[in-house]
């Protein structure tokens, strides 16, 4: 027998919710979460556009709720990374880099969306030490403090306002021409540094962020900018990278489904943002996770085991 009914990959707001209502319906489930369980919601400084609560949410508040509702209903909250899926006629097992595995009869795919790394050399060694990954965790660092915001995406817009509001001295730098911001996004930067055509070189520092450098991509021009922070929110990118060998994926790289939320795999679904069309909001990985793949991880148990 395998070890769980069903295996959730991801703590985001959809994972959390399929893991809910399947506890809650009696099955076994394990939801394994790599980073923060509550995912993208995390970084969600303010919700105000979730219809359960009108009068908005944080996200780390929101998160809470949800991973107490998991909890309580029974499922198995699991620190761990899937590194590897395996499918066996009977059974399905997802293996962990620490040598962890956890066999089930269905697995949900989980596993949202992240901000794009620019792909430069320190980005990941100084991840949490100057590199912001989170914003709203991590805003009481920056308070007086110069930081930069590398993008033109509208989480960069969001949390070069959220992070001015906060205190921090905040710069926008985009890789877009000033022309290209429309009069409604220029008059949300009132108060916020900006400059439009640059592209991030260099990020510096030994144990902390100490300078960016930064190109104007008209003249070539070099500058070295003294920040303690800065963010990369050049836009989200699935996190499909474990799956892309085993799982139709479309061009930008979210698994494809079928109505019923079943991937090209038998046995494994895939809900919320790693989907291919999904909407990319919380009310919709929620109606994913709660309603679609729950309801459809029920039935495909029941046809695994009898
Ligand atoms: C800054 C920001 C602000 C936002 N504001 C709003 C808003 O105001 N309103 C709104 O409706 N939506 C908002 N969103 C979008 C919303 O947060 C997402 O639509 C929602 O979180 C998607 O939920 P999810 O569960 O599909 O994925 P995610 O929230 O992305 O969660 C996926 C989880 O899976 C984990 N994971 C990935 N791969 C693995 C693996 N291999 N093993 C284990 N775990 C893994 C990740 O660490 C992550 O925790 C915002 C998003 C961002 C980034």
């Amino acid at each position: 027998m395998p070890d769980f009914d069903v295996v959730v990959v991801g703590g985001g707001p959809s994972g959390l919710t399929a893991a809910t209502a399947l506890s809650r319906a009696g099955h076994s489930v394990a939801l394994l979460e790599r980073e923060l369980f509550g995912g993208n919601l995390q970084h969600a400084a303010w919700i105000q556009d979730y219809p359960a609560c009108p009068s908005g949410i944080t996200g780390a508040e929101l998160a809470a709720d949800l991973i107490e509702q998991a909890t309580a209903a029974g499922a198995t909250l699991e620190q761990a990374e899937m590194f590897t899926l395996e499918l066996f006629s009977r059974s399905r097992w997802v293996a962990c880099p620490d040598g962890r595995g956890f066999s089930c009869s269905v697995v949900i795919l989980a596993c949202g969306t992240q901000f794009e790394h620019a792909g430069l050399a320190n980005e990941d060694r100084l991840r949490g030490r100057g590199v912001i990954d989170c914003t709203p965790c991590d805003v009481g660092f920056f308070v007086g403090q110069p930081v930069a915001i590398y993008g033109a995406s509208e989480y960069a817009i969001e949390d070069a306002r959220y992070l001015a509001s906060m205190g921090a001295q905040v710069t926008l730098l985009a890789p877009t021409s000033e022309g290209e911001a429309s009069a409604e996004v220029r008059s949300r930067l009132d108060g916020v540094g900006s400059r439009y055509g640059v592209r991030l070189d260099e990020i510096v520092g030994q144990d902390l962020v100490e300078a960016i450098v930064v190109q104007d991509t008209t003249t070539g021009a070099r500058d070295r900018l003294a920040v303690r922070g800065v963010a990369i929110r050049l836009g989200l990118v699935a996190n499909s990278d474990a799956l892309k060998d085993l799982l139709e994926c479309d061009a930008q790289g979210k698994v494809q489904t079928d109505e019923r939320l079943e991937t090209s795999a038998r046995y494994v679904l895939a809900c919320g943002d790693v989907r291919s069309g999904s909407l990319a909001r919380v009310a919709s990985a929620i109606e994913d996770g709660h309603a679609v793949a729950a309801r459809a991880a029920q039935l495909l148990v029941e046809l695994a085991t009898h």
